[in-house]
């Protein structure tokens, strides 16, 4: 994963994980220098259970950091594991299981383009050097947003 978060103590550039620093130890929240994360829940061929259990953790984090979106690749294989995953992802998905943190969702295949989606111009620009438009091997996930200073209110 790249490094787009940045330690609030040592200035550091850090990844959503691990929970600490790896250069100074500080398990501060770090600040984010961006808008969205992808994420591949598909990587090193997990079972379905895995793959889930991947997404919910990234989501959870995501949300404290203050992402607005979430590019899952989850692939899109019609057999095997790789379809398993986007099939059971999907099926939780339209069930409403991460409503409580997941705004709206769209299936990478039905994107035609950014300009529907209601989203801030960073983000927009941010996603614009994606290539998920029209790929079936991948949802992105808007997040509910979570006011900064509501989570370090949270924090103090
Ligand atoms: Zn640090």
């Amino acid at each position: 994963m790249s490094k787009l978060f940045c330690c609030t103590q040592c200035g550091n550039f850090r990844g959503l994980f691990p929970l600490y620093c790896e250069y100074c130890g500080s398990q501060d929240l770090p600040v984010a220098h961006t808008n969205f994360i992808k994420v591949d829940i598909e990587k090193g061929l997990p079972l379905v259970e895995e793959a889930i259990h991947t997404f919910e953790t990234y989501l959870v984090r995501a949300e404290e950091l203050g992402v607005r979106a979430l590019l899952i690749l989850h692939g899109y294989g019609s057999s095997g594991q790789g379809g398993k995953i986007r099939r059971h992802f999907r099926e939780l998905l339209e069930a409403n299981q991460w409503a409580n943190r997941v705004n709206e969702y769209y299936f990478g295949e039905e994107l035609r383009s950014l300009s529907s989606l209601k989203i801030t111009a960073q983000l927009k620009k941010e996603l614009e050097k994606e290539r998920f438009v029209s790929n079936p091997g991948c949802t992105l996930l808007l997040l509910k947003h979570i006011h900064l200073s509501f989570v370090s209110e949270i924090n103090a």
